[in-house]
């Protein structure tokens, strides 16, 4: 739709800012449209805008025009947009917010220029030129702020202006570069051969046929429902989705799969690449910036039938969009914790109800949200309820260390049922698993003295002590510090380590196992690029006989040499003040026990808790998943707690303690003040679990019921009482997971 007004409306990424108007130039007259990219001013800075919409008056007087149109064609359509304005509705966030989360970094900024060497001149003008030349024709492909850098104080921009006057370089945009380069790589490949059987699928089982079979219709015709495929570990959940993709395929239309942290799932990469071989992009935060643009402008075009990613990939620019699957639905990493709080897997099901698609939510231990969706009938259950071939399910032994005279938590990490299995599978050649879900060695260091305990001077935590580093490190901001000899309260040596991570873990195995191979795979181990995958492999190639690591050992892989799994202590997602703790816990377990006994040998888990007779526990055990949801869904609504009542959790934070408790406090007044379409609760003020982070003081509001219309109506009053760009910010989030 081209038109020719004389203003449009520009979607900025500044937080809680509406739309603005800006001028049309005679210049661009007729060449903008809606989900196209602009360059506008905005106070002194350009910023990178979407246009949303078109106006023949404009409400001020004196607005600003566009500076540029940095697109020739409409990247982000109409179906894009409404998600986008969704999402800004529901989140309490402004649109140009939204975007800003929604595009990968490349395209919200002004791409910037990039010089490269072109020929060798006649004649240079002096030896700098020819020093800048020199580095240009080394460097490859570079920018002028790379180049200042490299030669600072020396005009390099008027030397780069001759080169190019003289032809030695030629000065490009960026992200046009690119897309040239996609363009040419967007060549039509050759038909595979018509009714080939897809690549390596197995014949499936009669549960996946009856599932696929009650979808077909919907795979083949598109129109919007969402599906809960309930299967436990190893039922082949991963199969259903292949073959739910295939048949999208074969309409011509293109699946988009989101996966909790990609990273932690080159398995499932691979079998994606098998099964549709070139024509898979994926988008997740480990690729660089320019990765990520090419794999979004050959999504833009179409030029992939799937599309892999985390969370933001909901936003992915697909357009013949037929189906979205959601793997394991119940991950919290599906939850944006910063700028706009959205969660993925809700999203997801938006974009199918916008697009008139169908949606999978896949998980073995599904989320008590889509669970109770299931059960109302908003959403369809499917369940797969056992594994393929008939594999048993791993047998679970919960191990109390309390009964254990002499043996407490923090000297016998490994309880003798736990260390028998661990030599006996070792001794038959066996992989096991070891879960712990705290890294670092020990989990702080206190005196024996006096007390005293180190802790980061920017937060209200204590510092985990790491071994390998010799130092004590904050898990929330980075803060190091060099461990110490002697206590600097009491000056005592007598510092002593208490708790333990999964480096203590690792380190106590290899003592307890010397012939053993031993890997960890936690943040530390895996903070280098591609380090996290090389473990992954040696691992699933056999080369490791005990793998120790966090909740990243525990999603989504299908090892099968893997016939133990040790948890060292299940209760440390217990204790934490969420109401959602018993869920993650039970989550927990059963996933890591999941990854035991995926192929012909059987599988065992040993749990060690203080706790043994937690119900979530008792469940996981003998993993039923339907008796811990009617457990843990009769607290919930006991307690008034999602997903019976909604939750919307509001905090101030800032330099200044006593400014963001006033500020805290004048809110919920004025909060409470409020007339309301219906009852809610508002809890607090209250200083924050974590009540300082980054030398930013916390304090929180809870706002809790029934109506989401008034929690979001009581919401956006916040932010419209709380003046913008004071020191004391305002942060809202909807349907919190984490309140800390
Ligand atoms: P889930 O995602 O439910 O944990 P997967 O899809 O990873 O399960 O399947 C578990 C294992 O069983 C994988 O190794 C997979 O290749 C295999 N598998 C899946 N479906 C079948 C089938 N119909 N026949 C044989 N093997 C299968
Ligand atoms: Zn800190």
């Amino acid at each position: 739709m081209k038109t020719n007004p004389r203003f449009v409306l520009v979607a900025v990424p500044a937080p809680l800012q509406e739309p603005l108007t800006y001028a049309v130039p005679d210049a661009l007259d007729g060449r903008l449209e809606v989900g196209m990219r602009v360059l506008v001013p905005l106070s002194r800075r350009r910023v990178t805008g979407v246009v949303v919409g078109f106006q023949r008056e404009s409400p001020v007087a004196g607005v600003k025009a566009v500076a540029e149109v940095l697109d020739d064609e409409v990247l982000l359509d109409d179906a894009f947009l409404k998600l986008c304005r969704w999402a800004a509705d529901y989140y309490v966030a402004s649109l140009g917010e939204v975007l800003a989360a929604a595009l990968p970094p490349l395209l919200r900024t002004e791409s910037r220029l990039v010089v490269a060497f072109a020929r060798e001149p006649e004649a240079l003008h002096g030896t700098l030129d020819r020093e800048v030349l020199d580095a240009v024709s080394r460097r490859g492909p570079t920018t002028p702020a790379a180049l200042s850098r490299l030669f600072p104080r020396r005009g390099v921009k008027a030397v780069l202006d001759r080169l190019a006057t003289a032809g030695a370089v030629t000065l490009e945009d960026r992200l046009r570069g690119h897309v040239r380069e996609a363009r040419r790589k967007r060549q039509p490949r050759p038909e595979k051969t018509a009714g080939a059987a897809p690549g390596g699928a197995p014949v499936l089982t009669g549960e996946q046929e009856q599932v696929l079979r009650s979808m077909d219709q919907r795979l083949r015709q598109g129109g919007f429902e969402t599906v809960l495929l309930h299967g436990v570990t190893g039922s082949g959940k991963t199969e259903v989705y292949l073959q739910a993709m295939e048949q999208v395929r074969r309409q011509g239309r293109q699946s988009l799969i989101l996966v909790p942290e990609i990273a932690l799932t080159p398995q499932l990469l691979d079998r994606l690449e098998g099964r549709f071989p070139g024509d898979v992009a994926v988008l997740h935060s480990g690729l660089t910036p320019a990765e990520r643009w090419r794999h979004w402008w050959r999504i833009a075009h179409g030029a992939v039938k799937v599309v892999a990613g985390a969370r933001s990939a909901v936003f992915a620019p697909v357009r013949k969009l037929g189906l979205i699957v959601v793997d394991e639905e119940h991950d919290y990493s599906y939850k944006q914790e910063e700028g706009v709080r959205y969660h993925g897997r809700d999203l997801a099901v938006v974009r199918g109800r916008i697009v008139g698609c169908p949606v999978i939510l896949g998980s073995a231990t599904p989320s008590v949200e889509s669970y109770q969706n299931a059960r109302s009938g908003r959403y369809r259950m499917l369940e797969l309820t056992e594994r393929v071939e008939a594999r048993p399910m791993p047998r679970v032994e919960i191990v109390d260390l309390k009964t254990r005279p002499g043996q407490t938590a923090a000297d016998g990490l490994f309880s003798p049922p736990l260390l028998s299995a661990l030599k006996e599978n070792l001794e038959l050649g066996h992989q096991s698993l070891i879960f712990l879900n705290r890294r670092g060695f020990a989990s702080f260091l206190q005196c024996w003295s006096c007390g005293f305990v180190f802790r980061c001077p920017r937060c209200s935590i204590s510092l985990t002590f790491h071994l390998g580093r010799n130092s004590t490190f904050c898990h929330h901001c980075g803060f190091r510090q060099r461990k110490a000899e002697a206590c600097p309260e009491c000056g005592n040596l007598s510092l002593t380590e208490v708790g333990f991570g999964t480096e203590r873990i690792e380190h106590e195995l290899r003592r307890l196992l010397p012939k053993a191979r031993i890997g960890r795979m936690d943040r530390d181990t895996t903070s280098a690029r591609g380090a996290q995958e090389r473990i992954f492999r040696s691992w699933e190639k056999g080369e490791l006989d005990v793998l120790v690591g966090t909740q990243m050992i525990a999603k989504g892989h299908d090892v099968g040499g893997v016939t133990l799994v040790g948890v060292v202590l299940a209760d440390s997602s217990l204790n934490l003040p969420d109401f959602r703790a018993a869920e993650k816990t039970f989550q927990i377990i059963s996933q890591v026990a999941g990854r035991a006994g995926r192929a012909r040998q059987p599988g065992r888990v040993i749990v060690q808790t203080l706790v043994p007779g937690h119900y979530c526990f008792d469940h996981a055990q003998i993993h039923d998943y339907p008796s811990f949801f009617a457990t843990e869904t009769g607290f919930r609504r006991e307690l008034g707690y999602p997903p019976f009542q909604h939750l919307v959790h509001v905090r101030l934070d800032g330099a200044d303690e006593d400014k963001v408790a006033a500020g805290a406090r004048d809110l919920a007044r004025a909060l409470r003040r409020e007339k309301l379409p219906a009852p809610l609760e508002i809890l607090g003020p209250a200083p924050s679990p974590i009540a300082k982070l980054r030398n930013r003081y916390r304090w929180q509001i809870l706002l809790k019921g029934r109506s989401r219309p008034a929690l979001l109506a009581l919401a956006r009053r916040a932010v419209a009482l709380v003046p913008k760009g004071r020191t004391t910010r305002l942060h809202v989030d909807v349907d919190p997971y984490n309140m800390l």
